[in-house]
Formats: structure tokens, sequence, C-alpha cells
């Protein structure tokens, strides 16, 4: 074989092998598995717009500002002020198809069909977001090379807590909650949020009705209700979303690459890119690195705006964690007053308790972003300059 076309073969089967794999991601910097670093992502889906899913869920939902999902059957009348509501709101509007057949029973021209109109149909009655992702009527997938032409993932109902990353996003496995399903008590929601945070995975849970509104599987308010104060007590640890927030979630952080371009001392400018579709996968993926020897605080922007950034510790380690939409524009870091732990640009009562955590410790590994003077001792040093700094702005 020709020098050259080795060469070729080569490059393809790099780039067939970057597909679908992470990128790069240059040290110290980390990627979280969810965002905010947290453990675990548990997703709620609604089928068959049964009326309660917006008389009762979608006010639930939004007083403890999380984000759930409704799969249509654009053929049933659905209620579009309704879902045009709910989606001003954040939650997703997906498709459900337009007759609710099962799919893999019918010819590759009569899904299409399916796929297609029901999709088209959402996207017109629904401003502001995209129709991206199927939830399979009756749990019988359609063809998957088809469905890849419209959708970015679809959900099944096999009845197991998803992977870190699943195997298959057209079988994205979902659990039935209701008296007909798997996930009836507030203990049922509880002991899958436990397995869900062993696992560091994603749950998905699949309801139809809710109290009395006639709709398959009921599953009682209250419970529902129990199950979002559940997480809310735990925001830390478990990240509650719609169905394609997550999936474009899981495949930025598995293709993003970050590297330094520049690093000044007090400023660092970071390309933080991915190889997927930008129009699709915008979501902002958790980057975090540990604050800069001599660094109080850091301010973050993305493309000259500021994004959502704070410092946190780990392990005794100050980092600055910040939420960045890849191939939304450069990065910048820079340092911030000192004092200003949580990076809200200015120094309050949050910094002091972050500051007391550190009180009175005496080991260089373990002072990053705290030890001001840099003689590996958080003392009266650091926090008469705190003191001078408490309320004022950088
Ligand atoms: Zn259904």
């Amino acid at each position: 074989m020709k020098r050259a076309n080795v060469i070729l073969l080569l490059t393809v089967f790099l780039i067939a092998c970057k597909v679908g794999y992470s990128g790069t991601i240059a040290p110290p910097y980390e990627v979280g598995n969810w965002p905010g670093f947290r453990t675990a992502a548990v997703s709620y889906t609604f089928d068959d717009d049964c009326s309660n899913q917006l008389a009762i869920a979608v006010p639930m939902f939004n007083e403890f500002g999380y984000k759930l999902t409704l799969f249509t059957v654009t053929s049933w009348g659905p209620n579009w002020t309704g879902l045009q509501n709910a989606a001003n709101q954040g939650h997703e509007i997906a498709s459900h198809t337009v007759t609710h057949p099962s799919l893999g029973g019918l010819t590759i021209a009569q899904q299409t069909t399916e796929l297609a109109d029901s999709q088209s149909v959402i996207n017109s009655h629904i401003t502001g977001q995209q129709c991206i992702t199927l939830a399979y009527p009756n749990c019988v997938p359609s063809d998957q090379t088809l469905t890849a032409q419209y959708y970015i993932a679809a959900r099944h109902c096999q009845g197991y807590i998803e992977a870190n990353t699943p195997s298959n996003f057209y079988q994205i496995s979902s659990l039935i909650c209701g008296n007909q399903g798997s996930v009836l008590t507030a203990a049922d929601f509880n002991a899958k949020f436990v397995s869900t945070a062993a696992s560091k995975g994603w749950c998905v849970y699949l309801i139809h009705g809710i109290d009395s509104d006639g709709g398959y599987s009921p599953l009682p308010s209250a419970t529902l209700r129990a199950s979002l104060r559940y997480l809310d007590a735990r925001r830390n640890t478990f990240w509650v979303s719609t169905f394609a927030n997550v999936v474009r979630y899981i495949r930025e952080r598995n293709d993003v690459s970050v590297t330094e371009l520049s690093n000044s001392g007090d400023s660092i400018t970071l390309q933080v890119t991915d190889t997927l579709d930008n129009a699709i996968y915008n979501y902002p993926v958790t980057i975090r690195r540990p604050l800069p020897a001599g660094w109080g605080s850091a301010n973050v922007s993305q493309n000259g705006l500021p994004v959502t950034s704070s410092i946190v510790v780990v392990n005794s380690t100050a980092y600055v964690m910040f939420d960045v939409v890849p191939d939304g524009g450069n990065v910048v870091l820079s340092k911030g007053i000192y004092g200003d732990f949580t990076g809200n640009g200015v120094v309050e009562m949050n910094d002091l308790s972050v500051f007391f955590e550190f009180w009175p410790v005496n080991d260089c590994n373990k002072t990053t972003g705290v030890d001001a003077d840099e003689d590996c001792i958080v003392n009266f040093n650091e926090f008469a300059i705190l003191a001078q700094n408490w309320r004022q702005a950088p």
C-alpha cells in the first residue's frame, strides 16, 4: 500500500473513532458528568395529553423550578395554548406520534408519516423550542434508521434506570408510574432515586393519568409532589430536566474539547468546542478547574457575557466551576476580589462560611484560593483582607 493511502486510511480511522467518543479535555480542566457536577439525572415524561398534566403537573413543577416533558399525540386534539404556555416556561413539547400506533407493525412509509408529520405539526404550533425527541406508543419502537432522521433520541419503557451514557439513544429506558406500573408510592420513587444516585445514572419516569383525569395508570398528585420534595431537598445531588436537555448534556459532555489558549496569570482564555450540530446541541456544560494560585475568586465570561459560575470546595481544593455552551465563543476566567469565594462579585455572609471551612488550615496543598499571602496557613492575615473587602465590589 502506498504511504499516502496508509495515511488516508489512518486519518479516516481516527475520525471514525472520534465519533461518539470523548473530546480532549486538557488538565486541570474537568467536565461534569451532570450539570453542576451533580451525581445523577432525573426526567419526568408525560404521555397522551391527559388533562391534569397541564392543570396540575406543570404548575407543580413550576413551583419547584423543575422542567418536564410532554409527549403529545398530535391527532388527539391537544391543548395547543396550554402546551405553548408550558413551552414558554421551559418545558419540552415532544412527539408521541400522530395517531398513537404500535410503530413496529407499520410499513416504513406509514412510520415516516407518523414520525415526520407529528414533528412538523408540533413545530408549527409550538414556538421557542424544537420537537427533537419521540416516545414510542405502546412501548413498540419504530425503525431506528428512520427515527434517527427525525429525532436525536427516543423513549422506550424497559423499566431500568439508564446509565450515565445510554448504550442506545433510540432505546432510552423509562419506568412506568401509577397503578399499572412499577412506581406508585413515594417510597417507590425514593428507592429509584437512591439507585439512580448509586449508579450516577439517569432515571426517566413515564406518567400518564394524574388523580382522576381518566388517563391510563393514574398517579396521585400528592405522590408526584412528594417525589419533587425529595429531589428539592437534594438539589446538589439530582439534576431534574427535560428528556431532550439530558440527551443534549450527555452528548455534549462526551464530545467536548477544552483547550487553554492563553494564560497571563490574572486571566485565562479557553476554547470550548464540540463536533455536534450547534442548532440542537446548545445546552451549557459544566466545567471546573482548581482556582489558580493567588486567586481569591474568579469571574467567568463567554463571548464577553458573564456566565453562571461559583467557587466550590471539593476534598479541600477550591475550584472555579462554570457553565458554558460548546462553540459559544471563547471563555475568559479572570482573577476576582479576595474573599468572594462564591464568585458573585461581592464579599458577604456566604463567603464567610466558605472561609471558615478553611479556618485554621495549615497545609500548602489544602489552602488554594483561600491562602492570600501564600504562607500555607489561613489565619488572621487572610481574615483581615476579607474584612477589608467586605461588601466591596471588585
Ligand atoms: Zn401513549
